[in-house]
């Protein structure tokens, strides 16, 4: 950076063409290469005294310039570095366990697996957050096997009579419509049978009411016993009554098993001084057969079969009535 002073002697003193003002000032030439720079000083009558002329080379300018987007460019590359590696801090620390988080919580809402547990631990905030969470899944998975327990629990109670143990009233029910439709479209024979214990009333009066009680579980038991094919249903029907129904069985088979019922019944020799019919206990029953078809309904062919036993109690007790349908 040479500098030069310029005294009002020498030829290239040209103060007003630099456009100096009285004040002196600073006057700035701009060539391809450089920069030159005039500053005057004044003497005391405010003339310029001398000139002091520096040239800058204009490399020097390009190298702050490059020297500033150097630096403009590390504050760029450091800020990006210092975003990324905050990025992937918070990755780790939060947008992961969150990610696994999410990915649980749909998992086990779709299929109920309630013995998972999030598969993560950590000592901070997160990790107190899933311990909760792990305990909520657990608390849930008990309750879930208290309800299904329970559940199961109702389920046998509502189709179980609560006397004997057989099925009740509601599962003949069930049983009646499923069979009826399926024998309906197998085009096979549905037998039922209906059982009335003969003179019960007079069975509780003369032995009270707990033996009428045990003497009707001894019979429901003779019953099933009796009846022994995996698909046969027997329920308790109510009171003194039971009913029997036989898929695949015709009116033969129905009136072998309805009278195999009878003997058992009566072969149980339970004494019944009251009975009228016997000394023992006797059973009266009903019994129908037939290929369900769309020209009668279940409840009808019900009520037919109600009449035969019906009618057995009317030609003396202890009998197997015969409806033909
Ligand atoms: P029938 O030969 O005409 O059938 O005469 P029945 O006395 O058996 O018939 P009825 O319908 O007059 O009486 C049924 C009796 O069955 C009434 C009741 O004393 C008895 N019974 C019904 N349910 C129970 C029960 O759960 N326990 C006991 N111990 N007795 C019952
Ligand atoms: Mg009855
Ligand atoms: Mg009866």
């Amino acid at each position: 950076m040479p500098i030069k002073i310029i005294l009002p002697e020498d030829e290239n003193f040209h103060p007003t063409s630099v456009n100096l003002d009285k004040n002196g000032g600073i006057y700035i030439e701009s060539f391809e290469n450089n920069l030159n720079i005039y500053g005057a000083y004044l003497d005391v009558n405010s003339r310029p005294a001398f000139i002091i002329e520096t040239q800058y080379s204009r490399k020097i300018t390009e190298s702050g310039f490059a020297a500033i987007y150097f630096g403009f460019a590390m504050i760029v590359l450091s800020s990006l570095i210092f975003l990324s590696f905050q990025f992937f801090l918070l990755r780790q620390s939060i947008l992961a366990p969150i990610a696994t988080l999410t990915n649980f919580t749909k998992s086990i809402s779709s299929n109920h697996d309630f013995k998972k547990r999030i598969p993560i631990q950590r000592s901070d905030e997160i990790g107190t957050l899933i311990e909760g969470m792990n305990y909520m899944i657990g608390t849930i998975e008990k309750q879930t096997e208290l309800l299904m327990e329970m559940n199961a629990k109702l389920q046998v109670t509502s189709t179980t009579d609560g006397l004997t143990g057989i099925p009740n009233r509601r599962m003949f029910d069930e049983g009646f419509a499923k069979y009826w439709s399926l024998q309906l479209r197998e085009k096979k024979h549905l037998g039922l049978i209906i059982g009335d214990i003969d003179h019960f009333k007079l069975y509780n009066d003369a032995y009270g009411h707990q033996k009428g009680d045990e003497c009707l579980t001894t019979i429901a038991l003779t019953i099933k016993e009796k009846v022994t094919r995996p698909s046969d249903l027997i329920a308790r029907y109510g009171g003194e009554e039971f009913v029997i129904l036989l898929p695949n069985t015709d009116l033969k088979g129905t009136e072998f098993v309805a009278e195999t019922i009878r003997k058992a019944v009566e072969n149980l020799e339970i004494h019944h001084i009251k009975s009228g019919v016997s000394n023992v206990v006797t059973i009266s029953l009903g019994i129908g057969s037939l290929i369900p078809s769309s020209s009668m309904s279940p409840k009808e062919f019900f009520d037919k079969v109600d009449k035969a036993l019906y009618q057995s109690k009317k030609n003396g007790r202890n009998q197997v009535g015969i409806v033909q349908v």
